[in-house]
């Protein structure tokens, strides 16, 4: 059986980081692609309720508390990070007990949601502002993008900019130029060490599978502009390095490369890196953990440059921009074929609804598979459906590479 023994510390820094809370003088809650870094240089200790969904998808514990915002008059097609996080927050529930002793979430001082991804976090982030009667800022980037142009930066960055005075106040900090800038070079060294561990599945047999990468996606998300996140992606790089030196791989034959698009089925990554394992088939690309890849990054230049990174990102993208960062992706990892996971409350990160898996199998003759399920409402996945069209899906991958 293939193990990281870099999960245990993964583990411990997960531990750390959200007992360290309880210690928090100032706590600001942020998108997962929000402003990280100028918020910790204010010194806030930042929370990310995304990653809450995560767990409770990752736990099945997300059934048990959607149906109570439905209740409240939301949708349950709408996402069900929302969804799950809001309901656990009502029955007054959270695994970040059981996992790390915590016995609630923690109490935002300011919230800060990024519209780049989604207009969900808006509504998800106000709902909290006004429970928590907390102050609330907005980022409104240009949405679904081409290329992006310097006016279209500078609207960010002034975005960015006007937040310095809501968080002088609430922190009691003055805004110091020089931290932000040595945060923001931290975040670039993870972001940077991310991008070379997801860049280890380049190698066949891959060291690292989409779903393990999922779990080690962690880190970056929660604690990137932290000198601790860097120490963690160093060691599990060394480790992965290792490993390609050695051969070691989850699989022992890989037959078939993939590529996963869209959100990732948090309550079934066990039982699908299982799947995929059993079929000598590796899930050695993303676009969702590359998500937290950040090239535009310069601590010289950080309200620029962060302005561009956090606007940048695919799921901010047009069609035409995204077939053409898969296309590369798909170069880049050898990929064979592409599995769109078309994720019923997150239409925002599905990309299989206006016709690009087709598109991209005729411009390019990568075979496609489009699965419906959901990132955490397992309502919307049929297990038995869902497998027999996967391994369906890797023979003919097989085939295609033997045709071909
Ligand atoms: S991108 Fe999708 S999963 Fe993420 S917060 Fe928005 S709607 Fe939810």
């Amino acid at each position: 059986m293939y193990n990281l023994d870099s999960t245990k510390l993964l583990k411990n820094l997960m531990k750390d980081y959200f007992t360290d809370f309880q210690h928090a003088k100032k706590i600001a809650w942020c998108t997962s692609v929000g402003p990280a870094e100028l918020l910790r240089a204010f010194g806030f200790q930042v929370y990310f309720p995304e990653n809450h969904g995560a767990l409770l998808g990752a736990t099945r514990m997300a059934g048990d508390y959607i149906p109570s915002t439905i209740n409240l008059g939301y949708s349950g097609d709408v996402c069900s990070y929302l969804t799950s996080d809001i309901g656990a927050y009502l029955n007054k529930q959270t695994p970040l007990l059981q996992h790390y002793g915590l016995a609630g979430i923690p109490k935002p001082d300011l919230i800060v949601y990024n519209t780049n991804q989604c207009r969900e976090v808006q509504e998800w982030f106000n709902y909290y502002a006004t429970e928590f009667k907390c102050p609330v800022i907005g980022i409104f980037p240009p949405r679904h993008i081409d290329e992006i142009t310097k006016a279209e930066i500078q609207v960010v960055s002034e975005q960015f900019k006007a937040m310095i005075p809501v968080c002088e106040q609430i922190s009691g900090n003055k805004f110091d130029l020089d931290l932000f800038k040595s945060t923001l070079g931290l975040s670039k060294q993870a972001a940077t060490l991310w991008k070379d561990v997801l860049a280890t599945a380049k190698n066949s047999p891959s060291p690292l599978s989409f779903f393990d990468a999922t779990i080690h996606m962690g880190p970056i998300v929660v604690l990137r502009g932290t000198v601790s996140a860097n120490h963690y992606y160093q060691n599990l790089l060394n480790e992965l390095n290792e490993n390609v030196r050695n051969k070691r791989s989850m699989v022992k034959e890989e037959n078939s490369r993939i590529f996963w698009d869209g959100m990732p089925i948090w309550g079934k990554l066990r039982t699908l890196s299982d799947l995929f394992i059993q079929n000598n088939s590796s899930v050695v690309a993303s676009t969702y953990c590359n998500s937290w890849v950040f090239d535009s990054f310069d601590e010289n230049d950080p309200f620029t440059s962060s302005a561009k990174a956090y606007t940048e990102i695919f799921i901010n993208r047009s069609e035409g921009a995204k077939m053409r960062i898969l296309k590369e992706m798909v170069d880049e990892f050898r990929i064979d074929g592409i599995l769109f996971h078309d994720a019923k409350t997150c239409f925002n990160n599905s990309n299989s609804r206006f016709g690009l898996p087709l598109r991209f199998y005729k411009e390019f003759g990568i075979p496609v598979l489009v699965i419906e399920g959901d990132l955490c409402d397992l309502r919307f996945y049929s297990e038995g459906q869902s497998t027999t069209k996967i391994e369906t899906f890797i023979e003919q991958l097989e085939m295609h590479k033997v045709m071909n």
